[in-house]
Order: structure tokens, then C-alpha cells, then sequence
């Protein structure tokens, strides 16, 4: 693998049909050409991913999104408020090229976003054309929101990787549709449901599963288990803490009960917790308001709860 590559190496790797580790502001994503179905399938391969989960294409700007997908007035003004940055659109898909059948597990819509991240955005330009990028961890686990842990999920299977330093979000983008002219909410994210209704009014939240295939309820998982909305640790157990409350845990979130620190801390810690191999991991509840929504869901998955 070729530690800490130029944009041009990484957009030669992913026109050789190879797999690049690439920063987002969200998490660490895992890059394949979104047109070929071969580097679609190694990414499937590379994570253990199983192949109805669709992938999010990601593009350099609106313009090379409105070549892949059909944008109504809402879907344009949700882009053109929080691109780049971490809202993917689900929109009907335009081009099925660009973005293969197995890149969409085969559906009529496709996922598409504009990272916020520099990097990305000028690896994905000097391509030249929509790529994917899941979390570039294998399936199932936690994120990874720095490079050292992209490099250890899945360095192995990538031809490059790009170090941008750590993720200053830290948690993966919310997913919106904007199909027959409905919205719904189909993961929460970065970008908060209060946002996006200040946008567009009130917006449904999926009946999930069959609205977003893939939305697997244990996901996000260290080895230990993980135990949601602790008041303290039990034996042997781990804490990771939430606001002024939590001096005596071992990691806090956010000490000051900041909702934006603590999603960026959110996996780091889980995985630095999971390293000791404590019997168990002990979450202090987390307020459910803006960016508790996501983090609440990724717990509730880490822990094993239906979503
Ligand atoms: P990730 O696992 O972070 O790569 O995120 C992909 C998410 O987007 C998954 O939750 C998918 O279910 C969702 N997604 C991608 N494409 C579609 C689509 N066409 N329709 C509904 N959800 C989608
Ligand atoms: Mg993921």
C-alpha cells in the first residue's frame, strides 16, 4: 500500500479498478470507482459488506451529481444548503452507469453527497467521476475517524491511502430521500433533523429496513459488549462518560456535555476502550436533541437494539 499518496496516485489507483483509503469529514471512507463493477464488488470483498447495503457515490460538486440523479426543488435546496458537508441525498438515479447496478444493490435511486472534506473533494475531481466510499472499516465494527485506524481496518486491501488527519465530525452522514415527492429521514447523521425541517417542514422517519437496506441492527460494534444510558461502570466494565457528571469515568465523550465533541469522539473512544478488552462497555446516557439522534443510534446499534 502507498502510505500517505498525492491526489493524483490515489485517482490513478481507483482508475486501475483499486481501492483507496480516503478522509472525510464524517469518517474514514474506503474509495472504488463507482462505475466499475469489479472495484465495487472488491469493496463489498474488502469489508465483509453484505451486497444489498448500497453505497453512497461521491462527487466533487451539485453539477456532477445532477449527471447521476434527478433533483426535485426540495433535494436542490437541501444540496445547495449542506454540500459539501455530510447530508447524502437519495434521489431517483439518472445515470446507471456512472453508478453500477451493485453500487445500488440493484435499486432506481442512488445515494449521492459532496464531502466536506478538501482531500476528498480534490481526489474525487482528479478522478474525474463519482466514487464510493463506505466507512473503511470491515462491516459491522466501529468507524474508523483516524487514519491510523483506516490503516488497521483496511489498509491490507487498499492500493493507497491518503492520511487527513483526524475526522472533525466523526460520525457518518445523515441520509435523506427525496423520492416522489416525499422526504424522509433514513439515518440519522451530522446534519440534524431541526436543520433539515427548517428546510424543507416536517420530514417522515423511514419505517427503516426496507426504506434503507442495509440499516443492520448490530452495526457499529466493538468486541466488548456495549451497554447504553449506564448511570456507572459495573465490574470490570468500561465507562465512557457524558458531561460534567462522568469525572470519575475513565474516558468522557465531552466533559462539558457537548453534543458536536462528543460524536467526534464517539468511535475513537469506543475502539480505545475496546483495546483493554474490558468485560464490557458502560455508555452514560447522551441527551436524544441535534446530534444526540445520531449518536444515540450508532450506541443503540453498537449495543444491539433494534434502531
Ligand atoms: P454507509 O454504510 O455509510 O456507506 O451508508 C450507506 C447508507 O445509505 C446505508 O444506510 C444505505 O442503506 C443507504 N443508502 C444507500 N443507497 C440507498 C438507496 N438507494 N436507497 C436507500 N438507502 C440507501
Ligand atoms: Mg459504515
Amino acid at each position: 500500500m502507498s502510505s500517505d499518496a498525492t491526489d493524483r496516485e490515489a485517482a490513478d489507483a481507483l482508475r486501475a479498478g483499486q481501492l483507496v483509503i480516503l478522509p472525510t469529514e464524517t469518517v474514514y471512507g474506503l474509495a472504488a470507482d463507482a462505475a466499475s463493477p469489479d472495484a465495487v464488488a472488491a469493496i463489498f470483498e474488502a469489508k465483509g459488506r453484505p451486497r444489498f447495503n448500497p453505497l453512497i457515490a461521491h462527487v466533487a460538486d451539485a453539477v456532477e451529481a445532477e449527471r447521476i440523479g434527478v433533483f426535485d426543488d426540495r433535494a436542490r435546496a437541501l444540496a445547495a444548503a449542506f454540500w459539501p458537508g455530510p447530508l447524502t441525498l437519495v434521489v431517483p438515479v439518472r445515470d446507471r452507469d456512472r453508478v453500477c447496478d451493485l453500487a445500488r444493490a440493484g435499486l432506481d435511486s442512488v445515494a449521492i453527497r459532496v464531502p466536506g472534506h478538501r482531500r476528498a473533494r480534490d481526489v474525487i475531481a482528479a478522478f474525474g467521476g463519482p466514487v464510493v466510499a463506505p466507512s473503511a472499516n470491515r462491516s459491522g465494527r466501529p468507524s474508523p475517524t483516524t487514519y491510523a485506524d483506516a490503516v488497521e481496518e483496511t489498509g491490507s486491501s487498499a492500493a493507497a491511502a491518503i492520511d487527513g488527519g483526524d475526522c472533525a465530525v466523526g460520525v457518518e452522514s445523515t441520509v435523506v430521500s427525496v423520492l416522489d415527492g416525499r422526504v424522509a429521514l433514513l439515518r440519522p447523521g451530522a446534519v440534524t433533523r431541526a436543520e433539515i425541517e427548517a428546510l424543507v417542514g416536517p420530514v417522515d422517519t423511514a419505517g427503516e429496513g426496507h426504506r434503507s437496506p442495509g440499516r443492520l441492527t448490530l452495526h457499529y460494534a466493538p468486541d466488548a459488549p456495549v451497554r447504553i444510558e449506564a448511570m456507572q461502570a459495573l465490574d470490570g466494565e468500561i465507562l465512557l462518560g457524558f458531561g460534567p457528571g462522568s469525572g470519575e469515568a475513565r474516558w468522557s465523550l465531552s466533559p462539558t456535555g457537548d453534543l458536536r465533541e462528543a460524536a467526534a469522539n464517539l468511535f475513537r473512544h469506543l475502539r480505545e476502550a475496546d483495546r483493554e478488552h474490558p468485560v464490557g462497555i458502560a455508555v452514560a446516557p447522551v441527551p436524544d436533541h441535534g446530534l444526540g439522534e445520531a449518536i444515540n443510534d450508532r450506541l443503540r446499534r453498537a449495543a444491539g437494539f433494534v434502531g
